[in-house]
């Protein structure tokens, strides 16, 4: 490791000569140079062990677009899920000659998951996702 003294001379690159010049150190800290004065312009300036590399060039129009967050699901279409999943389990699937009390869930093969509404005699009214249908028991 190079030792450091002030009022030793060094070269190092200068912000206004714009080049690689002879410095005088003026102060250290920590045993590094920390002010510099250039022996060609004069001008004082911070030692920069090394030439900061230049930071990677970013183009704001090629620079990719953040990732869309996914949408969340809004509170309704996640209870709406809760509830087809909770029906889903006790669903019984459809058929003409089951006795559907009121309440119970219905898997039907056309209409998807539906919950039954109204029975009256062999009507049951059925609410599905598409809308209420009457089912007549056979
Ligand atoms: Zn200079």
């Amino acid at each position: 490791m190079r030792t450091y003294y002030a009022g030793m001379d060094l070269d190092a690159p200068c912000g206004r000569c714009k080049l690689e010049t002879r410095h005088r150190v003026l102060t250290l800290t920590n045993g590094q140079p920390d002010n510099l004065i250039c022996t060609q312009c004069q001008s004082v300036h911070k030692f920069r062990p090394e030439r900061p590399a230049a930071p990677p060039r970013v183009r704001a129009e090629r620079a990719e677009a953040p990732p869309k967050p996914r949408s969340p699901a809004s509170p309704s279409r996640f209870q709406e899920l809760m509830i087809q999943e909770q029906a889903g389990a006790q669903a019984r699937p459809y058929s003409p000659a089951t006795r559907w009390e009121e309440g119970a869930w219905m898997d039907h093969a056309s209409f998807g998951l539906g919950r039954v509404q109204k029975r009256l005699g062999r009507k049951v009214d059925v609410l599905f996702r598409g809308g209420l249908k009457t089912l007549v028991r056979a």
